[in-house]
């Protein structure tokens, strides 16, 4: 990458300007790895290329599931250690998120043992201090003393927490724990004025802990080094292993077997009703394939349809539109053993009553109802998810949007600050 004059340059990395666009900055990863605030220092050849690597795949991820971050390019490529990100000021504080009890939790509170889980999760404050060992902070403090504003606070919080549960669910689906993880976060201008908040700063091995099948002594993080005092050539190349590992894996995080979704409707007048389930599934990037098939009318050629969309490649979920006596949803339930959600519209006559014929069902019959379509189709997306971290990762983010929109809302009323969500207890200390 075309790099200008270094702007900064911290204990792993160095910042230059970039030539090529003036709102960017080249990261460039280095091999050095360090333990105790910088005072035990060694290098290990090829480490920021794999602090690159890990780093770009963590945030191509994180971007997917539409979490804003610094990231822009690189650090995949052959060869490069380099990565280029938009520019940020940077906010100097780490925020730390706990879903399992270890390190210095565990030596603050000695009553609780490693690997106990913490639910709620914990968001806690470090400013960087290297000098005075990174102190803990108060919510109340990073805003007291300017920090960042609560608005910011509330948002990094929330994005750290989102961003947590991405990654938990991603080695999750590789049997590995994810314990803690520590991010950072800038401030860059907003196009239309003002400034955003983003996910900011590398997220490669240093930053987690991460125990493969819940195992602390299985351990593939950087913790490996801050454990051996003095480490030897062998302790240091086994620790390289471990990055070449963890990078690897990372590698796998966005894999997906593929799904979509198969909207059955029994009449072309359910269309209405089935396009807003479609916008939703839009709008959380799921496929979906539409069809006209009635159980009453047309049973065999239902049928067919189960069989085509069940023998497509890519996991399928059903969500059958029927309105008045609702026999396809059952219909299709028992022709195929993947989810069907029933998602009837109701209609007005005999006061709705309708909908009795989706909810007694014989035995055997597993078809769920949903009866709002936007929430038919985050049901749907949510079965999905189970095998795709990204589609995981943009129901957080809808969720939190839908979060936002009621603390606005109250805010508007008058009942609140506007902060979407008030700092996790727990971080008080
Ligand atoms: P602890 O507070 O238990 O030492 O660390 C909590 C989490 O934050 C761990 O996942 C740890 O790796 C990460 N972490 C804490 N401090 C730093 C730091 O200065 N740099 C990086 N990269 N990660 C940190």
């Amino acid at each position: 990458m075309n790099k200008g004059p270094e702007v900064a340059r911290g204990k792993t990395k160095v910042l230059y300007r970039s030539a090529d666009r003036p709102d960017a900055v080249v990261v460039v990863s280095q091999d050095q790895i360090t333990a105790g605030d910088g005072a035990k220092r060694h290098v290990i050849s090829g480490k920021g290329r794999l602090a690159a690597l890990t780093t770009a795949r963590i945030y191509r991820l994180l971007s997917a599931c539409n979490i804003p971050t610094h990231y822009l390019s690189g650090g995949e490529d052959d060869d490069a250690n380099e990565m280029l990100v938009r520019h940020c000021e940077m906010i100097p504080i780490e925020v730390v998120v706990r879903g399992v009890a270890a390190g210095s939790y565990v030596k603050r509170n000695p009553g609780v043992k490693p690997g106990t889980v913490i639910a709620p999760r914990l968001v806690e404050y470090f400013f960087k201090d290297d000098a005075n060992h990174d102190p803990q902070y108060t919510a109340e403090r990073i805003v007291d003393e300017g920090i960042a504003t609560q608005h910011e606070l509330a948002q990094m919080t929330d994005i750290a927490r989102i961003v947590f549960d991405v990654l938990a669910h991603a080695w999750k689906r590789q049997n590995v724990l994810l314990v803690d993880l520590k991010v950072e976060f800038g401030r860059a201008p907003r196009s239309e004025g003002g400034t955003e908040i983003l996910l900011a700063d590398v997220i490669d091995n240093d930053s987690w802990r991460v125990w493969p099948g819940g195992d602390q002594s299985a351990m593939l993080d950087k913790q490996i080094y801050r454990n051996i005092q003095v480490p030897s050539e062998a302790d240091l190349a086994n620790v390289k292993g471990k990055y070449e590992e963890v990078a690897e894996r990372v590698g796998q995080f966005q894999k997906t077997t593929g799904g979509f979704v198969g909207i059955v409707m029994g009449s072309s007048g359910d269309d209405a009703h089935a396009e807003r389930i479609l916008k939703a599934l839009s709008g959380l990037g799921v496929p979906a394939r539409k069809h006209v098939a009635s159980a009453h009318k047309t049973p065999l050629y239902a049928l067919e349809k189960v069989s085509r969309l069940d023998g497509m490649l890519g996991r399928v979920v059903y969500i059958t539109i029927a309105g008045r006596s609702n026999a396809l949803s059952a219909f299709v339930d028992a022709a195929t053993a993947n989810c069907v959600i029933a998602c009837p519209p109701i209609g007005s006559n005999f006061s709705g009553m309708d909908i009795l014929s989706s909810l007694s069902l014989p035995s055997g019959i597993a078809s769920m109802v949903v009866l709002e379509p936007e929430n038919a189709a985050l049901a749907a997306a949510k079965i999905l998810a189970v095998d795709d971290t990204v589609l995981y990762g943009r129901v957080l983010v809808s969720q939190y949007k839908n979060r936002t929109n009621v603390v606005d809302a109250d805010a508007r009323a008058g009942g609140s600050s506007g902060q979407t969500t008030p700092n996790g207890k727990a971080s008080q200390n």
